[in-house]
């Protein structure tokens, strides 16, 4: 039995999505999800175990070699526009859950999360029976007279896990649902334990949107066990991640029984460097903005700061001014900009990044402490002073931290920026043309952002360089590693 206890969720479904239906894990656990802006329960939540992901993952076959083969791409794609529609139906409640559950401001998820969301399933749908093969010329004639017709094909990889973070539930199940179902797979997707509310209301908008039972199954639970489950089903023929380094790590060892497809989106440490020459009325809220959106609860945060010596001073007072004056509070006050973080774990683990690095003797501009008692809130930090091999430096904090530091050269900056374990996305501000590409060259991450930050789309791939991951996500890649590539050759 699960149990909504605030009232505001309280028509909002809790248990396991398998087979189109509302179910309770086998062994009738639940676990708790709470609201991170008091710490008080939102809903009991049904817990997935390993037996719950394999009736999952037994009816995604099912419907993979049932109704869901048969159904013609524009029936696939019809589906996908019709969900799409739903989604921004229902804006206002989605994003009020999303707010509730994750703490983010509800202007953000009502203006950010919700429409992005939408977005990536009606982009997936665009391309649903776009995808095309090609057809071959082979070179080697086997006999003289020999003549080949040879060609390619994509084709669903078939039952796909998924296992997403809380700092984005419902883009980050869009952005691993579109290209799954464009492309004719069906999939198992786990929720992270803290935010599983949005995710099931969306389960059962893909059943009123008409989807067969089996196509999508939402199945909350813990990561070490259902996560770890999904992981490791030997029925499962492609995993694709969004969290930590140290759980991608796991998740490749456990994909391992049977060489399962891997693609991984992790973590970041990501340079914003201004150049002397940036429009700093631009550049100031930008690098203010790319630390601290979303809590700094963003894989893309921008949490090192490179800026010219000849403005450093001036850039970094604006930073910090802006962060002190950002309004913390209740992601459900209509003014908040900065919410909580979205656990007392997490509060605990930036605290500690920031009791570290005041005992290191870096200086805090502005920032570096909790915010009442209640809830579990931070105040956005400008840190300056810290070394180049201090943890706040080098580690992925997820939250409102940055470290702030001054270069002199393109060539130097280049290096000190690359000088990470991670390579997922980097800003530049300059108003130099030439400047900007030699830098956006120079820098080993997948995503650049030229004077502006975190501007995403469904149609631009993403995804990491170095530990930051493997595959992209987005755009027509993301489609390709959702197919097998098949070789046809016939001769003539
Ligand atoms: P996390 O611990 O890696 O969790 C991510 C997901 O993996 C959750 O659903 C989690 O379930 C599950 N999980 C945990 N242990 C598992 C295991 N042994 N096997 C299978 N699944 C397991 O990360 P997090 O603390 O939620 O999120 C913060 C981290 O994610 C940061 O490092 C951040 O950079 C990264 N992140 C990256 C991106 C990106 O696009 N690159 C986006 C968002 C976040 P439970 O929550 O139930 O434990
Ligand atoms: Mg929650």
């Amino acid at each position: 039995m699960t149990t909504t206890l605030d009232p505001r969720v309280a028509l909002s479904p809790t248990k396991l999505f398998i087979n189109n239906e509302f179910v309770d894990a086998a062994d009738g656990k639940v676990f708790q999800t709470e609201n991170p802006a008091n710490g008080q329960i939102l809903a009991e939540v049904a817990e997935g175990g390993a037996e719950d992901i394999d009736r999952a993952v037994r009816a995604a076959r099912a419907a993979l070699d049932g109704l869901w083969s048969k159904f013609s791409p524009s029936d696939r794609a019809q589906l996908m526009w019709r969900l799409a529609d739903l989604i921004r139906q229902h804006t206002d409640e989605l994003a009020l859950l999303e707010s509730l559950d994750n703490g983010k401001p509800l202007m953000m998820a009502t203006y950010v999360d919700v429409p992005l969301t939408a977005g990536h399933i009606q982009y997936n749908a665009g391309w649903v029976g776009k995808q095309t093969g090609d057809t071959l010329t082979l070179g080697v004639p086997y006999t003289p007279d020999a003549d080949y017709l040879a060609y390619t094909r994509r084709e669903p990889i078939g039952v796909v896990g998924q296992i997403v973070p809380w700092n984005y539930p419902l883009v980050m199940a869009a952005l691993k649902l579109g290209p799954a179902l464009a492309t004719g797979n069906c999939a198992v997707l786990k929720p992270a334990e803290q935010t599983p509310l949005s995710t099931l209301r969306l389960a059962e908008l893909i059943a009123e949107a008409g989807f067969p039972p089996g196509v999508v199954n939402i199945v909350p639970g813990l990561g070490e066990t259902a996560g770890a489950a999904l992981a490791a089903h030997p029925d499962v023929d492609k995993i694709a991640f969004t969290g930590s380094v140290e759980v991608g790590k796991l998740i490749v060892q456990a994909a391992i029984g049977n060489l399962k497809k891997v693609t991984l989106e992790l973590g970041g440490k990501s340079p914003v460097i201004i150049f002397p020459d940036a429009d700093l009325d631009a550049a100031v809220p930008g690098a203010a903005a790319a630390a601290f959106f979303n809590q700094g609860e963003v894989c893309t945060t921008g949490s090192r700061l490179f800026v010219h010596e000849s403005l450093f001073e001036e850039v970094v007072d604006g930073v910090a001014a802006i962060a002190s004056n950002m309004k913390i509070g209740d992601g459900l006050e209509p003014d908040t900009e900065v919410g909580p973080l979205i656990s007392l774990d997490q509060l605990d683990r930036v605290s500690g990044y920031l009791d570290a690095s005041r005992a290191e003797g870096a200086t805090f501009r502005t920032g570096g402490d909790r915010v009442g008692d209640v809830g579990y809130f931070v105040q956005p930090t400008v840190v300056t002073d810290a070394g180049p091999d201090t943890r706040i430096a080098r580690e992925e904090i997820f939250g409102p931290v940055v470290v702030a530091s001054p270069f002199s050269t393109l060539e130097e900056i280049a290096a000190v920026a690359n000088d990470t374990r991670f390579g997922l996305s980097a800003g530049v501000w300059t108003r130099d043309v030439s400047r900007a590409h030699r830098m956006a060259h120079l820098l080993k991450v997948g995503t650049v952002w030229v004077n502006c930050y975190q501007a995403f789309d469904a149609s631009m791939p993403f995804g990491g360089y170095k530990e930051s991951g493997w595959g992209r996500e987005m755009g027509k890649e993301a489609l390709d590693a959702y197919t097998e590539l098949k070789s046809v050759c016939l001769m003539l």
